[in-house]
């Protein structure tokens, strides 16, 4: 494997070493090597940036400062906490890895990369970024920032996402990781992902590996890493039935069960083939037993990693009392909704209210 590698490996630890030294991030959850701040941060960041994870990474800890009380929280709780941040099946997945910890690892999380990743939402960088950070062994990583620095310091001419790409870049991250302070080395390496090798325009001559770096050597240091082709996804088409009496509105939580599990919404159906939305609104309508008298007050688009969903929004005005108990609902403002964990395309929804909100007069009520 080494006779594929163009440089020393060893002196890609020592100059990301002496770099971090001098100018790696302070953060946080920086300031500890107990694993459990360490397992949240790496999961708030799986698909969030630093910026917007560090007011939530606080106040989560503040919330649930250990692995017992995370443990012992209801799961809608953990979802509320986790309110804004988006992805919601990473908050489901804490409070399950919390669970287990506490119930079969008696509070203290296992030592092994195949332990952990065993473990609900732990993949084989997560839990490497666990073991080489808070335990300080030699286990790898590859989150989005460090695939692309090994992109382009191997030049590697395929997308990082495809299975061979993603093969030749583990053999090189397993590579490189060295046998001590990979406490440092990890942090260092996301951190040269995040701060150097950007994902537009690296910063070549403020890169500690920029005589190793074969993108760079190439001149192709600007095109790499390339782009996976583009998926067509298919339109999922769906009406929103907003419900108000005066300025309170309907919504309802989703079966925790699935896609976007535990989260809020409006009442919601899909358009079936040869529907047109107002035929699916008067259908959802009727099933909640509800008059539509309202008409479609507009649409969002939103896109999910596997479709795209368009979103129509009809309003009914009505008493909400009868509607709600019959739908396990809650009634709740506009303003309440902003905090409320609402998933992403009903929270596109909430402009397009407040403006009919503002038209109709919101203090209206149905039954005057
Ligand atoms: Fe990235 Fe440039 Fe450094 Fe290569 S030299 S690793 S492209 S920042």
């Amino acid at each position: 494997m080494l006779e594929e590698i163009p440089f020393n490996p060893v002196e890609v630890a020592e100059r990301l070493l002496a770099w971090y030294g001098k100018s790696g991030r302070d953060l946080p959850w920086r300031h500890t090597r107990d694993p459990y701040p360490i397992w949240i941060s790496e999961i708030m960041l799986q698909q969030t940036t630093v910026t917007a994870v560090i007011p939530y990474f606080e106040a989560f800890l503040r919330r649930f400062p250990d692995v017992r009380s995370l443990a012992a929280a209801p799961v809608e709780k953990v979802i509320e906490q986790w309110a804004g941040l988006g992805y919601y099946r990473r908050a489901k997945y804490l409070h399950a890895t919390a669970v287990e910890i506490v119930t079969r690892w008696n509070g203290q999380f296992p030592g092994t990369l195949e332990q952990l990743q065993e473990l609900p939402g732990i993949g084989r960088s997560t839990a490497g970024a666990i073991l080489s950070i808070a335990f300080d062994q030699p286990a790898p990583i590859l989150d989005g920032n460090v695939r692309r620095v090994l992109c382009r310091l191997f030049a590697l001419r395929l997308p990082t996402r495809s299975s061979q790409g993603e093969k030749m870049l583990w053999r090189w991250a397993e590579a490189l990781t060295p046998a001590e302070q990979t406490h440092d080395y990890s942090q260092a390496i996301m951190d040269l992902g995040a701060m150097v090798c950007l994902p537009g325009r690296p910063r070549c001559g403020e890169c500690p590996l920029v005589v190793l770096c074969q993108a760079k050597r190439l001149g192709l240091a600007d095109e790499l890493p390339l782009a996976a082709p583009k998926k067509t996804l298919p339109t999922v088409r769906q009406v929103a039935l907003a419900i108000r009496e005066g300025d309170r509105w309907l919504v309802r939580r989703r079966s925790l069960e699935g896609m976007l599990g535990g989260l809020w919404e409006f009442p919601t159906t899909e358009v079936l083939e040869q529907e047109t939305a107002e035929i699916a609104a008067r259908r959802l309508a009727t099933d909640l037993g509800v008059e539509l008298v309202g008409k479609r007050v507009g649409e969002v688009r939103h896109g999910y990693s596997h479709f795209r969903l368009e979103l129509t929004l009809f309003v009914a005005e009505q008493s909400l009392a009868r509607v709600a108990e019959g739908q396990g609902g809650q009634v709740v403002t506009l303003l309440d909704l902003e905090s409320l964990p609402l998933h992403g395309a009903h929270k596109k929804l909430l402009p397009l209210l407040t403006r009919y909100a503002g038209q109709q007069g919101s203090t209206r009520n149905p039954e005057q």
